[in-house]
């Protein structure tokens, strides 16, 4: 059975992947390997077709000239906004190194995870990064930073 990232033509039911619980029922609409419409799914028996805007409206961020494709290096000093794109192989042997390194001189304990939740849908959030860091044994975070900042 071909994935549907790999089929070119069709209409597709997915769900959301972003920030709410619910997990609205899509319909991805797509045309010569491209999704050209993100639809509410009629048929999903809880939000029955109903989808926020943004993401009525995501082929617009997918495809923006704008948007990130690429790993970004910092070149300049921090608050200088200059950065070089990379290769995602020099990105994942920068991060893994430096990491293997500090395991090795420091502990892992001496790598935090500073992150929260970012989307927050059942299929994305606590998922792998927890259990990826977990298991390298860093330090543990109390994983509110961004909800107890607002409260
Ligand atoms: S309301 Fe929007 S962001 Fe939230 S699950 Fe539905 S489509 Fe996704």
């Amino acid at each position: 059975m071909k994935s549907f990232a790999t089929q070119q033509n069709g209409i597709f039911k997915s769900v959301c992947s972003l920030d709410c619980p619910d997990q609205c029922g899509l319909l991805i609409h797509k045309k010569d390997g491209k999704i050209v419409k993100v639809q509410g799914d009629p048929d999903h028996p809880v939000t029955a077709g109903n989808i926020c805007n943004k993401v009525r409206n995501m082929t617009e961020r997918i495809y923006d000239e704008k948007r990130l494709t690429t790993p970004l290096k910092r070149t300049g000093a921090k608050g200088q906004a200059i950065f070089e794109p990379i290769s995602w192989d020099e990105a994942i042997d920068t991060i893994t190194s430096r990491w293997k390194q500090l395991i090795d001189e420091e502990g892992a304990e001496s790598i935090l995870p500073y992150s929260f939740y970012g989307n927050m849908g059942k299929l994305t959030a606590e998922g792998m990064d927890r259990r990826f860091f977990y298991r390298m044994g860093s330090s543990q975070l109390e994983r509110t930073i961004c909800s107890k900042a607002g409260s």
